[in-house]
C-alpha cells in the first residue's frame, strides 16, 4: 500500500499554519473563559460563526458550563444520545433543543435519572424488554437480590445477587432494601444504594419487579413512574404460559391464576403498554423516560 506523502509546506505557510492553530485555540479558550464566568450561553457559542468555535467539541463547552464538569457533561450528551466527538458545528436543531431542556431542568446541575418500574403478568416479556435496554447508556438495569435458586445460564451479581434465606433476612433487617416481596415461594428485592447511586449520576433507573414491589414503590416514591406490561390479549398469555410442556397441570393452572391476578393490577399503574413488539415497547419506554 502506498503512504500518501505529508503536503509540502514552505517555511511562510507553514508559519501561517502554526498562527492560524494559535489564533483558534484562544478563541475557543475565550468562549470557554465567557461561559464559564456566566458572560455568554452554550447557546450564544452554538450561534458563533468562527470556523475556530464551530470545530470546538460539545463536550468542552458543556464541561466549561459552571458546576458540571467533564463526567456530567458525557452523562447529559449520552442520556440525549449525541456522540462524544460531536463538534458544534454538527449539532443538529434537534439536538441543540434537547441539550437545552436537560440543562434548563437541572440548572448548569445534571437533573436526577427516573425511577421506572416494569411490571405485569408472567410470561409477557418484561424481561426480554429489560434486556434489550442493558446496552442503553441512558439507563441502568437494577439487579434484585433473591432467595431462588440460580436457573441454568444464570450468573450471581448479573442476573440476581443469590442470597440465603437468612442472608436475606439479614438485609431486611438492615433496611438494605427499597422494597421486597414474596413470589412462588421466594423472596426477592430491589437493593436500595445502587438505585440512589445511578440516579444521582443521571441514568434512569429500571426495576422489573413483581406487582407487590411496584406497589410499595407507589407507596414510598410517588414520583416513580410505574409501567404495566400486558399481553396483546388474554388468549395470547395463555398460549405463551401454557406452552412451557414442562408443567404438570396443576402448575399451569396456578400460572393462569396468577396471571388472572397480576392482569386485575393494571389500572393501578401510570401507564399499561401492550407488548406488541419489542421494538415498539422499547421506544415508548424511552419517550417515557426522557420525556
Ligand atoms: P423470576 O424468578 O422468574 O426471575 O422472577 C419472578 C418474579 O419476581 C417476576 O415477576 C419478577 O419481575 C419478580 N422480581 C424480580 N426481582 C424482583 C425484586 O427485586 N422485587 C420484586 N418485588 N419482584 C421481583
Amino acid at each position: 500500500m502506498s503512504k500518501v506523502p505529508p503536503p509540502q509546506l514552505s517555511v511562510e505557510e507553514r508559519r501561517a499554519a502554526l498562527e492560524k492553530a494559535k489564533s483558534s485555540r484562544q478563541e475557543r479558550a475565550a468562549v470557554k473563559r465567557a461561559i464559564a464566568s456566566g458572560e455568554i450561553s452554550i447557546f450564544d457559542a452554538t450561534n458563533d460563526p468562527r470556523e475556530s468555535i464551530r470545530r470546538m467539541k460539545v463536550i468542552d463547552l458543556l464541561s466549561a458550563l459552571p458546576g458540571v464538569g467533564k463526567s456530567r457533561a458525557s452523562l447529559i450528551m449520552e442520556r440525549r444520545n449525541i456522540s462524544l466527538t460531536r463538534r458544534i458545528g454538527g449539532l443538529g436543531h434537534l439536538q441543540l433543543k434537547a441539550l437545552g431542556k436537560e440543562l434548563a431542568l437541572s440548572k448548569g446541575d445534571l437533573a436526577r435519572g427516573k425511577l421506572i418500574v416494569i411490571s405485569g403478568p408472567g410470561g409477557v416479556g418484561k424481561s426480554t424488554i429489560t434486556s434489550a435496554l442493558r446496552g442503553d447508556p441512558r439507563f441502568w438495569i437494577s439487579v434484585s437480590a433473591t432467595t431462588r435458586e440460580p436457573r441454568v445460564g444464570e450468573r450471581d451479581g448479573v442476573d440476581y445477587f443469590f442470597h440465603s434465606h437468612a442472608k436475606f433476612m439479614e438485609l431486611i433487617e438492615r433496611g438494605e432494601f427499597l422494597e421486597w416481596a414474596e413470589f412462588a415461594g421466594n423472596l426477592y428485592g430491589t437493593p436500595r444504594s445502587p438505585v440512589e447511586e445511578w440516579r444521582n449520576l443521571g441514568k434512569h433507573v429500571i426495576l422489573e419487579i413483581e406487582i407487590a414491589g411496584a406497589r410499595q414503590i407507589r407507596a414510598h416514591e410517588p414520583k416513580a413512574t410505574l409501567v404495566f406490561i400486558a399481553p396483546p390479549s388474554w388468549d395470547e398469555l395463555v398460549r405463551r404460559l401454557t406452552s412451557r410442556g414442562t408443567d404438570s397441570p396443576e402448575r399451569r393452572a396456578a400460572r393462569l391464576a396468577l396471571a388472572e391476578q397480576e392482569m386485575a393490577a393494571a389500572s393501578e399503574f401510570d401507564t399499561v403498554l401492550v407488548n406488541e413488539s419489542v421494538e415498539g415497547l422499547i421506544a415508548e419506554l424511552v419517550s417515557l423516560a426522557t420525556a
